[in-house]
């Protein structure tokens, strides 16, 4: 497996990679890998080969979030990628992404207006903008992200779409902890009795769900039973619990069609989130 730091090593083995005919998937990640990640790698086997990027992006962090504090742990995430497969890691610096100066955004509007984005002003475009990087660098065939990040997955299935991008999107399923809590890299940052505190999100999201699929079509009485769920659990604090169209984000009064309930929550001073698609 080798392990990049710069663009044009990654540039330089793709082109060969592309010579022999070979098919390329990527990887997008922040480090501190889990199962969450691994199965992206998993499901990226459909290819010849698998590149997976490593980067805290400062662009898509706020100025009062945890840029500076999130876990990183670069070899045992190569190990990971080692044991999955992987065939190139590409884990730049912030100055090789962004150093000298840097003008160019990469936005997008409703889609970015709702849930997240409205706690998280400055995120999608710094996501969009680092995406749109990599897949000028990576040039891959396709391309992977997690149901875990819904509204996520959401705006780079719409940016891809909308400017043309030469490349498919692959959604993967979220990956849970055996009592529920959906893996993520921020759960380290819970103390013993805030992990346990955490499981209302997943509690209310298969709540969610199952009323949804027993024939609840009204989102009010469904986010009403989600919201206090969650507010019995004293250590939680509710951003959102919200019922969106699954393409545009925006907020539904009724279950037509392809919805996603989200939730994110506070627990301490972690901020977490999960979801459940319904009626695809
Ligand atoms: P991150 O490192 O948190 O930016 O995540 C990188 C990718 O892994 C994103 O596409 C996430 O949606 C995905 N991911 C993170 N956690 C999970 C999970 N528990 N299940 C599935 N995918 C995940």
């Amino acid at each position: 497996m080798q392990i990049a730091v710069t663009i044009e090593e990654v540039r330089k083995q793709v082109r060969a990679w592309k010579q022999e005919g070979l098919t390329v998937g990527l990887v997008p990640t922040m480090g501190y890998l889990h199962e969450g990640h691994t199965s992206l790698m998993d499901a990226a086997r459909e290819n010849d080969r698998i590149v997976v990027s490593i980067f805290v992006n400062p662009m898509q962090f706020g100025p009062n979030e945890d840029l500076a504090s999130y876990p990183r742990d670069l070899k045992h995430d190569v190990e990971l990628c080692e044991k999955h497969g992987v065939d190139l890691v590409f884990h730049p610096s912030p100055e090789e992404m962004y150093g000298g100066e840097f003008y160019s955004y990469v936005d997008m509007n409703v889609l970015t207006q709702e849930l997240c984005g409205l706690s998280r002003p400055v995120h999608f475009r710094g996501v969009c903008t680092v995406v749109t990087k990599l897949f000028n660098i990576v040039t891959p065939d396709r391309a992977y992200f997690g149901q875990k990040d819904a509204q996520q997955l959401a705006v780079i299935r719409r940016m891809v779409k909308d400017l043309n991008m030469p490349l498919t999107v692959v959604g993967c399923p979220i990956i849970r902890e055996a009592d529920g809590l959906a893996k993520s890299s921020r759960n380290t940052y819970l103390t013993p009795e805030e992990r346990t505190a955490a499981l209302v999100l997943s509690r209310s999201v298969f709540l969610g769900k199952e009323m949804a699929e027993q024939g609840e079509k009204d989102c009010g009485k469904i986010t009403s039973a989600m919201t206090a769920l969650i507010r019995k659990e004293p250590l939680a604090e509710i951003d959102y619990v919200k019922i969106v169209d699954a393409d545009t984000m925006q907020q539904v009064e009724e279950i037509r069609g392809a919805v996603l309930g989200a939730v994110a929550v506070r627990i301490g001073t972690t901020r977490l989130i999960d979801n459940f698609m319904t009626g695809i």
